[in-house]
């Protein structure tokens, strides 16, 4: 069983799929890892230390050359993936409903023509023995993290209460919208800064854990449509009733922010639209919005991807790819997540990991030719 671990090609992308640390795992299994070279180098993983921990280094072509799992942060394209063995697995995150070059429906019709057997690991079930292999749950845990760092740095004032001999510094005022792995981390980083902290989400159930981390909860209340709990614990869409209540809620609440963290997302579908350009405009010059859903489309009128922009003195920041500005422990817990997946299903008879039906068909998109996913056959 040769396991490949390929260098990311897509622009940006700072992680890498195996570590030191789980290539030594792997092995240990019997497996028989091929690291391309210069794989870890921009999530600060060497060379040397994959081969201390016993893969072999070499270009693309050898490190595929007859790769039984082919391991990715995200999904190269199938023509890059030329002599693997036939019926490879490719494990990463492969965002099939996406647009542009790094996903979308084209690449994974690509996979089935190759004969690629395509695992979207973002589409892991949200089942208690599968939260290990979760990579949106460690990956927006870092971003919502990150999130509030890029706010700090953006925001032209200090985020504790400060009383000092020259007079007293207000604390920052901290508005997170969509409290889930990504919203709670960034309340919970936004109070250990020393920020007065608030956060909403459509799903009720969040109220505790905002009240649980200090911060207040600001809800629409009264409204048809309040319970926002779709399927699998994941947001659904709101009643037009619920939206046109959230906005009102939202204005009247924005406007006395320093700084809002956007992090709503509804999977499968563009990312709601939370704040208008009104919105933004009613907010105070030197106020910071971050915006993580920016590349599902974004929650914030007027955020960029990639960019930070300053409408009306107020800054909107787009960064992609936002765990991946975290590259070295982003990289360890994807790692960890794509090892804590393959080693569940590992069968030692015949030293190859065997999917079970409830994980193997949420993630499976491709094989034996043809697009297999019910979500892409539907
Ligand atoms: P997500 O990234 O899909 O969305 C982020 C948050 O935005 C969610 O809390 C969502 O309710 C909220 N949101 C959506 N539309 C909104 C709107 N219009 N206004 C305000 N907020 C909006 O969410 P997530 O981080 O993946 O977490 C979703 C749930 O799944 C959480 O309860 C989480 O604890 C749970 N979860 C379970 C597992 C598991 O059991 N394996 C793993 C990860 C997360």
């Amino acid at each position: 069983m040769k396991i490949a671990v390929l260098k990311e090609q897509a622009a940006g992308e700072s992680r890498v799929a195996a570590t030191p640390e789980t290539v030594k795992k792997f092995i240990a299994l019997g497996a028989e890892l091929a690291v391309e070279a210069g794989a870890g180098v921009s999530a600060s993983y060497a060379d040397a230390d994959y081969a201390a921990a016993g893969a072999s280094l070499g270009d693309r072509a050898a490190t595929l050359a007859g790769a039984d799992i082919i391991l990715g942060v995200q999904g190269p394209d199938a023509a890059s993936l030329a002599g693997a063995a036939p019926g490879a697995w490719l494990a990463a995150s492969l965002n099939p409903f996406g647009a542009g070059e790094n996903g979308g429906r084209a690449r994974v019709d690509g996979y089935a023509a190759a004969g690629i057997e395509a695992l979207a690991m973002e589409f892991m079930p949200r089942i208690t023995r599968a939260q290990s292999m979760d990579i949106l749950s460690s990956q927006s845990n870092l971003a919502g993290y990150k999130s509030v760092l890029d706010a700090a740095a953006e925001y032209g004032r200090a985020f504790p209460m400060m009383m000092t001999a020259a007079g007293t510094v207000s604390a920052a005022r901290v508005f997170v919208m969509g409290v889930g792995v990504a919203g709670l981390q960034a309340i919970a980083t936004a109070r250990r800064l020393g920020a007065q902290v608030s956060a909403t989400d459509v799903r009720s159930a969040t109220k505790e854990q905002i009240l649980s981390l200090g911060a207040k909860p600001v809800f629409v209340e009264n409204v048809a449509g309040i319970e926002g709990e779709g399927s699998g614990g994941y947001a659904g869409e709101m009643s037009p009733e619920y939206q046109a209540a959230q906005a009102e809620l939202v204005s009247s609440h924005i406007a006395k922010q320093d700084i809002v963290i956007t992090t709503a997302l509804i999977p499968g579908r563009p990312a709601p639209r939370l704040i208008s350009e009104r919105q933004v405009a009613s907010m105070r010059p030197g106020s910071v919005i971050v915006d993580l859903a920016v590349e599902a489309g974004g929650n914030v009128e007027g955020a960029v991807a990639g960019e930070v922009v300053t409408v009306n003195g107020v800054k909107i920041v787009g960064h992609r790819n936002v765990a991946g500005r975290l590259a070295a422990d982003a990289s360890a817990l994807f790692s960890r997540n794509l090892f804590n997946f393959l080693s569940a299903f590992w069968d030692k008879e015949t030293g190859k990991p065997l999917l079970d039906d409830e994980i193997g068909d949420a993630i499976r998109l491709t094989k034996g030719g043809k697009v297999v996913n019910a979500r892409l056959t539907a």
